[in-house]
């Protein structure tokens, strides 16, 4: 009877939660170890140039692969990491990958890139072991500090904090840019972008992908590209997925492009092939 069913049905969702929560501590404790065993790599998404159709730059992208759950995306684990406080040395790793692959594609001759890595918050609040130290390192390295793009999230500029515009200021300073990332999607973008210098601001892809369905969205778009002339800001459009949405994009002057259409994100082999095919 309907008591049974009930009765069943609150039996399966307490079991998925207790399964949700073991899961979650599994992956949490697995994330521990993935540096060590190398689970993790990096991905990296061309971003072209509207006007020369030339890649200038690419995203870092990160990827677990799990000995038994396969491929998980950073939208899962990279919350985890950011609870747990794993994230510091998950992100350290990360742009210790892209420093080997940027010397790299340097030795080699390749057309230069700027490389855009996704920081979290929790990296700009320990001022000791925390982002700071990648300006260290770029100092030491033979890497222009023009090749890295710092992105941000309005999740961090929402602290109102002055240490984290203090390290952006140093970062800004030193030559790397920064990119105020999901652009649109946070409660009052407008009035960080008076408060925090930043050079790029990415349209977010939820933007994008409804940019053909409405007059409003497309309004939206425009707008904030018209915004980033007046601001002298790059704009760069993400998750462009079909060619209507880029030709609206061409016509209403964005200057940057990323997204499925154009590219998935690739190995860093892939993109030493397409630098190559493009010089
Ligand atoms: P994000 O920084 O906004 O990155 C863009 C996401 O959109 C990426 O998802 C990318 O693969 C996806 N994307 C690109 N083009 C398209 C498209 O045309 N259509 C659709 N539907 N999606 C597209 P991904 O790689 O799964 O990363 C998800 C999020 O995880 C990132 O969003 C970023 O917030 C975070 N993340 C990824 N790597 C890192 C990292 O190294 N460190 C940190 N802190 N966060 C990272
Ligand atoms: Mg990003
Ligand atoms: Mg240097
Ligand atoms: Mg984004």
């Amino acid at each position: 009877g309907a008591k049974a069913i009930g009765k069943n049905k609150y039996h399966y969702y307490t079991k998925s939660m207790r399964e949700q929560a073991l899961k979650r501590v599994t992956l949490i404790s697995d994330m521990r170890n993935a540096i060590k065993n190398e689970e993790f790599f990096v991905l990296y998404q061309p971003i072209y140039d509207l006007k020369t159709g030339k890649i200038t730059k690419a995203e870092a992208l990160i990827r677990w692969q799990h000995p038994t759950h396969g491929v998980v995306s950073p939208y899962d684990f990279i919350p985890l990491a950011e609870e747990t406080g794993l994230i510091n040395e998950i992100s350290d790793w990360v742009f210790e990958q892209v420093c080997k692959n940027i010397c790299y594609w340097r030795q080699h001759y390749l057309p230069e890139l700027q490389v855009c890595i996704n920081t979290s918050p929790m990296q700009y609040v320990d001022t000791e072991n925390g982002i700071a130290t990648w300006l260290e390192h770029l100092r030491k390295s033979e890497i222009s500090p023009q090749a890295i793009v710092l992105e941000i999230t309005e999740r961090l500029l929402m602290s109102a904090d002055h240490t984290v515009s203090d390290i952006l200021a140093q970062f800004r300073a030193a030559g790397v840019q920064v990119a105020l990332d999901d652009f649109g999607t946070g409660y009052s973008s407008i009035s960080y972008l008076q408060k925090f210098t930043t050079d790029i601001i990415k349209i977010d892809k939820s933007f994008v992908h409804s940019i053909n369905d409405s007059k409003i969205n497309r309004t939206l778009c425009e707008i904030i590209i018209m915004l980033g002339k007046k601001l002298n800001l790059q704009v760069v459009a993400e998750g462009i997925e079909t060619s209507e949405q880029n030709e609206i994009l061409q016509a209403l002057q964005c200057d940057f492009a990323q997204g499925y259409l154009f590219s998935k994100p690739i190995e860093p082999e892939e993109l030493t092939a397409l630098l190559r095919d493009s010089s």
